[in-house]
């Protein structure tokens, strides 16, 4: 598995498996079929309510805890200093680990500077390895980078082929902030899986849409976290470190990016008002 080193050291797989949407009685048999197809990175969220089920999984894989990187995030009703600092030994307890290798702030709204002081906080006394941000749009994510002690070590935002962030990258990497796809399919939209550019420079690897695409974020040094609850096409998303795209392929796709969000606006009331009152009811 390649990896890539943040600021601090730390070597972070390059691929990993994503669990939002993946039910909290599906999530730790999915996980083990992750890790037995060889990913060591999991990616979850308070907000996805399956912490717990990932717990169970790194419990039960039989593969070391320093051989896996988890991955988690602080959910907006969990803002603020004392909230977030309690929220980080929940997903400890839940996670049934002493450390989360990269603990992320979900997203940019509410007392965020305050919870990045307890993840700070956090770090320093060594329950965290790294600590990162994700939807941090460059605003708001050079403006923590900026004001904090310790500027974020990575920022997990919509990255795929249709939205491809190639200026904001460009403005993380100022930071020495690395770059982490969420929903690198697109969850499917926009006909992602049926794409004649996709399935066309795909056919002269020999390799399926999914794995073009998630090869092409790899070679620019972008962190993938694909989800999928068969094991087939982990093992599929997975078998992306035996090829490389020519220059004239990657430039082919980077022609598809259509340079917006397929998902929501950060400027719509709406969407942001339905983002801070997601899991409330949970
Ligand atoms: P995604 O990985 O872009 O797409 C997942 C979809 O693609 C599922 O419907 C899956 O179906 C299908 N799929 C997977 N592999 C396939 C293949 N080889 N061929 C055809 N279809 C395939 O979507 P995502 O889950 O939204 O994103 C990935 C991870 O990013 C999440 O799980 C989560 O960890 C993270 N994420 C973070 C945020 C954030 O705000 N930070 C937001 C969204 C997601 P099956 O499951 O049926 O195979």
């Amino acid at each position: 598995m390649d990896t890539v080193k943040l600021r601090n050291g730390v070597e972070m797989p390059i691929l990993g498996y994503g669990v939002y949407q993946v039910s909290p009685s599906e999530c730790e048999r999915c996980v083990r079929d992750a890790i037995s197809a060889g990913y060591r990175l999991i990616d979850t969220a308070q907000a996805y309510g399956n912490e717990q089920n990932v717990g169970n999984a790194i419990r039960n894989c039989g593969i070391p805890r320093e051989e896996l990187f988890i991955v988690t995030k602080v959910w907006i009703s969990n803002a603020g200093y004392e909230r977030a600092k309690a929220s980080i030994d929940e997903s400890l307890r839940k996670l049934q680990t002493d450390y989360i290798d990269l603990l992320l702030i979900h997203q940019p709204f509410s007392d965020y500077y305050g919870t990045w002081r307890a993840m700070e906080e956090a770090y320093k006394a060594g329950k965290l390895r790294a600590i990162g941000v994700s939807n941090f749009y460059p605003d708001r994510f050079i403006d923590l980078a900026e004001f904090s002690e310790i500027p974020p070590m990575v920022n997990q935002v919509e990255t795929h082929v249709f939205n491809q962030q190639i200026e904001a990258q460009k403005i993380m990497e100022q930071y020495g902030t690395h770059i982490m796809a969420w929903g690198p399919f697109a969850e499917g939209r926009n006909n992602f899986f049926g794409n004649e550019t996709l399935i066309a420079v795909g056919a002269k690897y020999n390799k399926s849409a999914a794995q073009t695409a998630l090869r092409y974020l790899i070679q620019r040094g972008v962190i993938v976290i694909p989800k999928s609850v068969r094991k087939e096409r982990m093992e599929q998303n997975i078998n992306v470190f035996d090829f490389t795209l020519s220059n004239e392929d990657m430039q082919r796709i980077r022609q598809l990016d259509l340079r917006q969000s397929l998902f929501f606006s950060h400027y719509d009331p709406q969407t942001v008002k339905w983002l801070c009152n997601y899991g409330k009811s949970k």
